[in-house]
């Protein structure tokens, strides 16, 4: 048996070889990228042609035409439109279609982990590069070994930001509710029922590989006469406590939170992003405004479960509830909030989660706004601003293609034609 020192040097061996593994530059050879359109997301002008230059993981040059070094390898696309990879800021790689609640207690974990390894692949073969994991439901930590095998090349997947379990309270949204209680099922997030708990869980997923806390605040929601009414979970000072850790920590909260007081209890507390958030008082958006905290709606979810329902009195409130949200929409639009695209997709299937872009322009936004929430915004919640979500130089290479122009279609999102990832084609 080794003494701890010993033990300790081999440790550090092994990872090093394990980083050298990881970082070794994917392309020896300088690749061209070549496409009939080029869209600079951040001013919203096509260049045509365009072409883009990639070195190693990263890109080294953008524009109509790029140097073409010497043995670079060109990939002429022909008539399509080159993209930054998409960003889902809202998924869940440890859900399949079918009963949420029945899912996490009939699957044991390691089946579980194996689906979301095959989640992960859909969703990066769609165009999704980068993505949010907002909870396993109930699989614990089990999305550091997903993040971590795609960081290290042994699984295709998007580069991750994940949260292990959300949190909930005792009783609250995700707990197993309606089990018979002698059965003892368990709830789909970890309990806290106080600011105390709250940092204590925290601090366990911080030890087990979260990125970031995710916190059930919102919910069950029911609507009357048109307009949602849902309980809050936490209140404004505990939430604070747990976005003071957060950034103890170097971390954020982001809030499941549809209507009030919830959402502003949320926004007072300084959450990163406000998921789903159906109802939003003025108060609310002014401190969103002001805080640049973004809303993101999750409309794919919703247009989902609206059409997929088995009882007409399960659609019928499903429907109620999409028609809420869209005339809400309408108002956060207005009232200039910042957004970020998330779908939510897990309950519907991995891989189909870019209409969440085509229904929000269906539902008022222009498709270059959409493109800017998806891809700046979205770099900018998952903390790698500067890194990813456009085409421009010292970037990581992560592109796509699409048919058409998205300017003019935004559907052209949804098919996809070629996928880079770390200036690696992956499609
Ligand atoms: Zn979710």
């Amino acid at each position: 048996m080794l003494k701890l020192p010993e033990r300790l040097i081999l440790l550090a061996l092994c990872s090093c070889f394990a980083c050298a593994a990881a970082q070794q530059p994917h392309a020896a050879v300088p690749i061209v990228l070549r496409a009939a359109r080029l869209l600079q997301v951040d001013s919203g002008i096509i260049l045509r042609p365009g072409e883009i230059l990639v070195t190693g993981d990263r890109i080294s040059a953008v524009g109509s035409s790029v140097n073409h070094p010497q043995g670079a390898k060109i990939i002429d696309l022909g008539d399509v439109t080159l993209l930054p990879g998409l960003i889902d800021v809202h998924i869940h790689l440890f859900l399949h279609p079918g009963a949420e609640d029945l899912q996490t207690v009939e699957e044991s974990v390691p089946w579980r982990t194996i689906l979301a390894e095959q989640a992960a692949k859909a969703d990066l073969l769609a165009g999704f590069t980068a993505e949010r994991d907002m909870g396993t439901e109930g699989a614990g930590s089990a999305d550091t070994a997903i993040r971590n095998a795609i960081d290290k090349g042994l699984i295709p997947g998007p580069r991750l930001r994940i949260s292990g379990n959300a949190i909930d309270i005792l009783g609250g949204h995700e707990d197993a509710n309606r089990y018979n209680p002698a059965q003892h099922v368990l709830s789909n997030a970890d309990y806290a029922n106080s600011a105390d708990e709250l940092i204590a869980v925290m601090r366990a997923q911080h030890k087990e590989g979260a990125d970031f806390a995710k916190i059930y605040e919102t919910g069950h929601d029911r609507i009357l006469s048109g307009e949602l009414h849902t309980p809050y979970q936490y209140t404004q000072e505990q939430l604070a406590a747990a976005v003071q850790e957060a950034h103890r920590l170097g971390t954020v909260v982001a809030v499941h939170a549809m209507g009030e007081p919830g959402t502003l209890y949320a926004a007072q507390a300084g959450v990163a992003s406000i998921d789903h958030a159906t109802q939003l008082s003025d108060e609310t958006m002014r401190l969103m405004r002001l805080k640049h905290i973004p809303a993101v709606p999750t409309f794919a979810i919703f247009d989902y479960f609206a059409h997929n329902r088995t009882t007409a009195a399960e659609a019928a409130s499903e429907a109620a509830l999409l028609d809420c949200k869209i005339r809400e929409f309408k108002r956060q639009i207005a009232a200039g909030i910042p957004f970020a695209v998330g779908s939510d997709v897990g309950p519907f299937p991995h891989g189909t989660q870019a209409v969440e872009l085509e229904l929000m322009v269906r539902y008022g936004m222009s498709p270059l706004a959409v493109l800017q929430a998806d891809m700046i915004e979205g770099a900018r919640l998952l903390g790698w601003q500067g890194e990813i979500g456009e085409l421009k130089p010292g970037y990581f290479a992560d592109v796509i293609a699409v048919p058409g122009n998205p300017l003019d279609d935004i559907t052209a999102v949804e098919r996809v034609s070629f996928v880079m990832k770390n200036g690696q084609t992956v499609r």
